[in-house]
């Protein structure tokens, strides 16, 4: 078995989770289940962000200590986690003790590379970026992402990060490891801006109490992204941790695109500083828009998280999620109700129609015409061959869903679905089973009937990752037991498959 150790960007503790946060969280989760049905060791760890004056300021805005804030915040994003069937086998929050040791453990180690150097900083800070800012990066004055935010004014002693001597190094990592930054268009973006050079950065920040003390200097924290970032390394034991040989470095950091410049360029100059080895890839997903501007709600349709899994549970969002929006790039919806519109469209098309009504047919005919036995593989014959259709398909999923792209994966399962549907429609095993009923003889039928069923037993397979728990519910419905097996074992799980049995509806039609 392969360790494939991977993670998503933890989430800053400043509001709700949100669309983009569930967006992150369900694609890597659907990579961390097909990475276990393909039999890799999986470590999947997703956390929070909980120091720096944003998280601060918040807290105070909502009338609580920042630690009552960030747990409180925490616990939110855990239940909200829980309900999407996310399968993390850890959750590491910033203010966690074991977390802030490996901080202070790495900041020494950078430390005695001589990386760190003391200097004055006079500049402009932007707390909703949690960044410097020069003077060109602003517009009349303001932080171009933050404009409703002052920018802060600084003048303070700080410890500065030799980053700039880092860019070669970066530069040929990048050139020579093409699945490093990944998408390409996120990977041509940072080699540019490593073309351009790189600017030592502050490492620390006086006069803010709420972060990790910088160690060995009085009344300075690490600024937050240089806390942030090792929750990657701290999660599995950085730096004395049994585990943390075995799990690192990182199969796979999984953000947001806005985040690609902490993560492709100072994370890995981190590493590298502390003589430690670089994740295999930084994979950077596009965002979902909305061209109407702000969400709107004045209809009433809602996009918070809780309710949108109760529209129509939680296989059916992230089903919809992963199929609408692009693992590699943006996503534009009208507005909230646009959203909305379209994942009941899914529902009902995909879902319910496409998926459920196939599956309902097909254990219906081999109810009706051979007793509810699945009749085993044939050679097959002339006409529409859904055997080699199926194993096509699984082909192409796995193809698509080993380069991460997700969104290529599920089309390729539904892809199958449509086959099937068109296959009982050629095949007309109704009038087959006339046919027998005239003295043909039963091969053709249960031919037909057979590779419906294994079709639909692949189908769960590859749909697993995706929506677990209906993925479960068809694999036991085509006579499988439990949840669908992994792809190694598939073939010979799907031989061995005898009877079927009725379910429940599998997805009820939207009113
Ligand atoms: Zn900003």
């Amino acid at each position: 078995m392969s360790a494939f150790y991977l993670t998503t960007a933890i989430d800053y503790s400043n509001g709700e989770p949100h669309l983009g946060h569930t967006v992150e969280k369900v694609g890597a989760d659907v990579i961390a289940r097909y990475r276990r049905a393909v039999g890799d060791d999986v470590w999947f760890v997703i956390g929070m962000d909980e120091h720096g004056q944003k998280v601060a300021q918040a807290a105070e805005q909502g009338g609580r200590s920042p630690q009552e804030w960030v747990d409180e915040i925490a616990a939110t994003f855990v239940s909200t986690w829980a309900g999407l069937d996310i399968s993390n086998d850890d959750f590491i929050r910033t203010t966690e003790p074991r977390h802030e040791d490996g901080v202070q453990a790495l900041m020494e180690r950078i430390r005695e590379s001589d990386d760190f150097y003391s200097a004055k900083y006079e500049g402009y800070y932007c707390a909703g970026c949690e960044a410097f800012k020069k003077e060109d990066e602003l517009v009349d004055g303001e932080c171009s992402l933050h404009p409703q935010r002052s920018i802060e004014w600084t003048d303070e002693e700080n410890w500065f990060f030799r980053l700039s001597s880092y860019r070669d190094f970066l530069l040929e990592h990048i050139q020579e490891n093409p699945g490093f930054v990944r998408p390409a268009s996120r990977r041509n973006e940072i080699l540019k801006l490593l073309e351009g050079g790189l600017d030592d950065i502050s490492a620390s920040r006086s006069r803010i109490s709420w972060g990790v003390d910088f160690p060995g200097v009085e009344g300075h924290s690490v600024y937050v992204w240089f806390d942030a970032l090792p929750n990657y390394i701290t999660a599995v034991g950085y730096p004395d941790g049994p585990a943390f040989s075995d799990r690192w470095p990182a199969a796979l950091h999984i953000i947001g695109k806005d985040i690609t410049r902490f993560h492709c360029v100072i994370w890995p100059a981190m590493l590298r500083s502390a003589g430690l080895e670089l994740p295999e890839t930084v994979w950077a997903h596009g965002f979902i828009n909305f061209s109407g501007g702000k969400l709107s709600k004045s209809s009433g349709k809602s996009l918070e998280i809780p309710e949108l899994v109760e529209r129509h549970g939680a296989d059916a969002l992230r089903y919809f999620l992963m199929r609408e929006i692009p693992w590699d790039s943006d996503r534009n919806f009208g507005s909230a109700d646009d959203f909305v519109a379209q994942f009941d469209q899914r529902v009902t098309t995909d879902l319910a129609n496409d998926l459920g009504n196939l599956l309902n047919r097909v254990v219906a005919m081999v109810t009706k015409y051979r007793d509810g036995r699945v009749p085993p593989p044939t050679d097959g014959g002339p006409g529409p061959d859904l055997a080699a259709d199926t194993a096509r398909a699984l082909a192409e999923y796995r193809e698509k869903m080993d380069d991460y792209r997700l969104h290529l994966g599920i089309a390729a399962a539904f892809g199958l679905v449509r086959a099937a549907n068109s296959f009982v429609d050629e095949t007309k095993p109704w009038a087959l089973s006339k046919a027998e009923g005239d003295g043909a003889a039963p091969q053709a039928l249960d031919s037909v009937l057979g590779d419906l069923v294994r079709a639909l037993g692949a189908t769960a397979a590859m749909l697993a990752p995706f929506m677990p728990s209906k993925a479960r519910e068809i694999w036991i419905a085509v006579g499988g037991e439990g949840d669908p097996p992994e792809f190694g074992a598939l073939d010979e799980a799907m031989g061995g498959l005898a009877a079927v049995r009725k379910g429940d509806v599998l997805f009820p039609r939207p009113e």
